[in-house]
């Protein structure tokens, strides 16, 4: 069985995947409203914005607060 050195290269073909924007939108709503959540937490969750009583979620957050430079205290 002889083969060739010179065979003909097949080309891949690079067809790019379609992502339909129907199946994306939920899941990009989805995390933009959790990012918007944890946002708040980290960012606005002290004093009068507070939503829940006490300094226990502050506490918890308290250096993510400051290393993304919100202002705290
Ligand atoms: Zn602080």
């Amino acid at each position: 069985m002889a083969h060739s050195a010179a065979s003909p290269a097949i080309a891949p073909s690079a067809t790019p995947v379609t992502l339909p924007i129907r199946a994306i939108l939920p899941w990009a709503v989805f995390f933009g409203v959790l990012m918007l959540v944890l946002l708040y937490f980290v960012g606005a969750e002290q004093g009068a914005t507070s939503l829940m009583s006490g300094e226990n979620v502050h506490e918890w957050l308290h250096d993510g607060r400051h290393l993304l430079g919100f202002p705290c205290h």
